[in-house]
């Protein structure tokens, strides 16, 4: 075969990339193709901040492949139609691409290949590129997935992953093929990006990865709840983005002895759980996996109070003023930001999903949306009614109040435990900081709660 393309979709990397090396063995020349589609941002997923993620990606990416005697080719439009249309500008014989999780995903394949087949051209799908596991390849007896994550772990961790992939040394691109210019991040969504995002790209996800692997991960069992130390990797954007693989970061984080390593790729494993889950169950990006009958409130004020970080919770408000400021938020502060809207405030899990989805550079449908079912207790918690209460988790994980003192600076004069309820400060003293109030009392909120839930 003359020609074949790399469809690139979330995989924007050149080392342990099937889908290109497999594109490069079929054909004498290769089309690393990114199509910039209109259905992403016509479904609302295009967000300033992983425009500016992304916009960077591409530019890397370019860089590498001019590196080896190519480029990155990119067009716009709708990614079936623009995919076949190049095929049939260069004559490819096949369309390389890699496996999704997604409804979004799986359309967009299904529709490829019908259309690729009817030009006569094959679609190939490679696995094991965005997850390390893929979806299907672990079942428990009977069912589609596993909806228990326990379980499933077992068996992720008895699988051998593939054989970690070199990065070719050489991309022959037929040098006729158009391309449009690497698109500028305002271009690819309306708004201001936040003002501390980190930068996009395989180089820097692989900087990154190599001071995680040197300095971090050793220490990562004992403080990725840290909410101050921040001791958690940093990855996840480099993950949903491609720009890393995950099948080489269990491959290495296996290959170093210790707690850290271990509890490091377990959560590597939770991510593949979550793929696998909305693979098999692509509509639980919306609507409740295991439903609890739950009549969400309607609260407008309450809503915006939470998404900008004025709930009067200390601990709350530092999360979701860490999330606007730096597109990103430590798991933990997810877990109790959530809790707090789903159980505390008892709002619809969606309109939060729909917030971090606004924000986060990692946002991913299956982590983001299965994240939020398993706190809200409609997706895979065993546990579904558990509540974390704010005060009892930033006593825990912020117990010097110094994550608050660095997002909440109306409080920064304040030490721990006042820090974390200023109402319970003298009226005289309290009046000195304008904080508001706390929107709820938790003892009424975890009642409401309870009768919502039917709990006795
Ligand atoms: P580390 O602690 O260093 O973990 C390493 C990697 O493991 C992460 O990069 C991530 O890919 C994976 N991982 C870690 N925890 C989880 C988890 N609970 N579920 C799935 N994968 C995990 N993660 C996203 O990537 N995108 C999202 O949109 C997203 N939304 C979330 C929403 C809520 C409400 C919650 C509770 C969690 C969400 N997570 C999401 C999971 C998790 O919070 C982030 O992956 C993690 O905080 C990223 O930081 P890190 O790379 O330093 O993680």
């Amino acid at each position: 075969m003359d020609v074949s393309i790399a469809l690139f979709t979330s995989d924007l990397r050149l080392r342990d990339h099937p889908v290109l090396t497999r594109a490069l063995r079929a054909a004498r020349k290769v089309v690393p193709l990114f199509v910039v589609d209109s259905q992403v941002s016509a479904a609302g997923f295009a967000v300033p901040n992983r425009a500016a993620f992304l916009a960077d990606c591409l530019a890397d990416l370019d860089e590498a492949l001019r590196e080896r005697g190519g480029r990155l080719v990119v067009r716009r439009g709708d990614a079936v139609e623009e995919t076949c249309r190049v095929a049939a500008e260069t004559g490819a014989g096949e369309v390389h691409v890699a496996g999704g999780v997604s409804g979004f995903a799986l359309r967009r394949e299904e529709r490829l290949r019908t259309a690729l087949a009817a030009d006569g051209r094959g679609l190939r799908v490679h696995d094991a590129v965005v997850t390390a596991v893929p979806p299907g390849a672990v079942l428990p007896t009977g069912r589609d997935h596993y909806a228990v994550f326990t379980p499933y772990f077992r068996r992720w961790s008895a699988e051998a992953p593939r054989p970690v992939i070199a990065a070719p040394r050489a991309v022959p691109v037929p040098p006729e093929v158009r391309s449009e210019p690497l698109p500028e991040a305002a271009s690819l969504a309306r708004g201001e990006p936040s003002p501390a995002l980190p930068e996009g790209g395989e180089r820097a996800g692989r900087r990154r990865l190599t001071a995680w692997l040197r300095t971090g991960l050793a220490g990562y069992a004992d403080r990725h709840d840290d909410l101050p130390g921040d001791a958690t990797s940093r990855l996840s954007p480099y993950l949903h983005f491609g720009c890393l693989s995950p099948v080489e970061l269990v491959t290495r984080a296996r290959q170093t002895a210790g707690a850290g390593a271990e509890a490091f790729v377990r959560q590597l494993a939770w991510r593949d759980f979550h793929h696998q889950l909305l693979a098999a169950r692509p509509d639980a990006a919306r609507r409740d996996y295991r439903p609890r009958h739950d009549r969400w409130r309607q609260d407008t004020e309450e809503l915006a109070a939470w998404r900008e970080g004025r709930t009067g919770y200390p601990v709350v408000d530092a999360a979701m003023r860490q999330l606007a400021h730096e597109g990103w938020m430590h798991n933990r502060a997810r877990l109790l930001s959530a809790s707090f809207l789903t159980k505390t405030l008892y709002l619809d899990w969606r309109a939060g999903a729909r917030h971090f989805l606004d924000l986060l550079v990692d946002g991913d449908v299956a982590n983001n949306q299965l994240n939020w079912q398993w706190v809200a207790g409609t997706g895979s918690d065993t546990r579904p009614n558990r509540v974390l209460s704010p005060l009892a988790q930033a006593k825990r994980f912020d117990p010097t109040g110094e994550y608050v003192r660095r997002w909440v600076p109306e409080l920064a004069e304040l030490r721990a435990p006042s820090i974390h309820h200023p109402w319970r400060l003298r009226p005289a003293e309290r009046a000195r900081y304008a904080y508001p109030e706390p929107i709820v009392d938790l003892d009424d909120a975890l009642a409401r709660f309870r009768r919502a839930r039917g709990i006795d």
